[in-house]
């Protein structure tokens, strides 16, 4: 088979590869945005006429300053849902631990698969001069090379403060 029938042939997987790679780097990105603060004009759950300042971290119901109580450094229902949010507290402090892993293990995981990208790249490149040309070799390159910038740019937001 000659090259340009074999580029022909293969060129659909590429794209999709590339495309496929391109989104997973968006997600890794930006991720999905969240939202804890309450919209404007918000009342108190209890107090239908009084504007909500914050929303409990438990029951996720929209307090006013009268209803709401500290707890460490989040929000609770005062005398309704403070020990509920001093248990998500302390779980989540469980949860800080893996999230400090996480960046290296991604960036790891970026590395591994950059030095799979490279080498099938090089290999791929190579047989282009000889007479058994690997695009094979060459899509799965670049797709590794792309699934690592993905890792990569993923660890750098999990730095992020
Ligand atoms: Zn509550
Ligand atoms: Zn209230």
């Amino acid at each position: 088979m000659t090259r340009r029938r074999l580029w022909e042939r293969d060129r659909g997987c590429f794209w999709g590869a590339s495309f496929a790679s391109l989104l997973f780097v968006y997600f890794a990105y930006f991720g999905v945005p969240s939202s804890t603060r309450p919209s404007r004009s918000m009342r108190c759950f209890f107090h239908g006429d009084v504007e909500a300042v914050a929303i409990c971290k438990a029951c996720h119901r929209a307090i006013c300053h009268d209803c709401c109580a500290e707890v460490g450094s989040s929000v609770a229902c005062r005398n309704r849902c403070e020990t509920d949010v001093q248990t998500l507290d302390a779980l989540q402090r469980r949860g800080t631990v893996s999230f400090k892993v996480l960046p290296r293990l991604y960036f790891g995981m970026g590395l591994l698969f950059g030095i799979f990208g490279l080498f099938f790249l090089c290999e791929g490149l190579l047989s282009l001069r000889s007479n058994h040309a690997d695009f094979g070799g060459i899509y799965m390159g670049v797709f590794f090379v792309f699934l690592s910038a993905g890792f990569i740019l993923a660890a750098q937001r999990f730095r992020a403060p």
